[in-house]
């Protein structure tokens, strides 16, 4: 699959504003044009993939068939080691249709309780972001990022969104509620960003962006 073109209109394959914001900050130095699913008013597919990889293809793939246009998406998540990779791809759903994330940061506390996971060893966990890029001719090629580290109880910290506040990355010791945007998604040509969704942008950023 070729590279993006200088000028290119993309569409992001999202009705989530907070994404598409994240996603034009990121691609603002690459003289991109972006347009969200939303935008457009293109339906939202659902999402039947048992992997992430199947599940940003799915998106992806159903975008730019609706636009005829590239179409970028990501699908991401939180893997618990000692859960089987629960919730994985169901990782928004643990929160109910409240999306009530303090409910669902208790699912996944109780259920590593239930299997006796008390040790920070045993409560091991990984975000994992997968960015897919697919062409009208329904080429797709997809990237991973992910951000290893552990489950603290009680949670901590305000920055953020989701299961922030109970995920400590490896190699710190605040969790990702606890630091600054930057401090979590900051990469940059030199620097490999802390966060999975920063580190999946930085390998797609090398093979499908136009150079500067
Ligand atoms: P989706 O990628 O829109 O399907 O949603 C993934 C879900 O995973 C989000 O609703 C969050 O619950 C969780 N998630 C993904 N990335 C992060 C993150 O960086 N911090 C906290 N939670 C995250």
């Amino acid at each position: 699959m070729r590279k993006l073109q200088k000028g290119q209109k993309l569409v992001v394959a999202t009705h989530n504003e907070g994404k598409v914001r994240e996603f034009r900050t990121l691609l603002e130095p690459f003289g991109l044009e972006l347009v969200s699913a939303g935008e457009l008013g293109l339906p939202e597919p659902e999402e039947t993939g048992t992997t992430y990889e199947e599940n940003a293809k799915i998106k992806a793939l159903a975008a730019t068939k609706a636009s005829s246009l590239w179409a970028l998406s990501d699908d991401s998540g939180l893997s618990v080691y000692a859960l089987d990779g629960d919730p994985g791809i169901y990782s928004a759903r643990w929160a109910g249709p409240n999306k009530n994330f303090d409910d669902a940061m208790v699912k996944v506390h109780t259920s590593l309780m239930e299997k006796g996971a008390m040790a920070p060893g045993k409560r091991t966990a990984a975000f994992v972001a997968v960015l897919c890029l697919a062409n009208p001719e329904g080429e797709t090629i997809c990237f991973e990022g992910r951000a290893e580290g552990t489950l603290v109880w009680p949670p901590r910290g305000t920055s953020g969104f989701g299961y922030d506040p109970m995920f400590q990355p490896d190699g710190h010791m605040r969790t990702f509620g606890e630091m600054s945007e930057s401090e979590k998604h900051a990469w940059s040509k030199d620097k490999i960003g802390l966060s999975h969704r920063s580190r999946a942008f930085s390998l797609f950023v090398k093979d499908c962006c136009p150079d500067d």
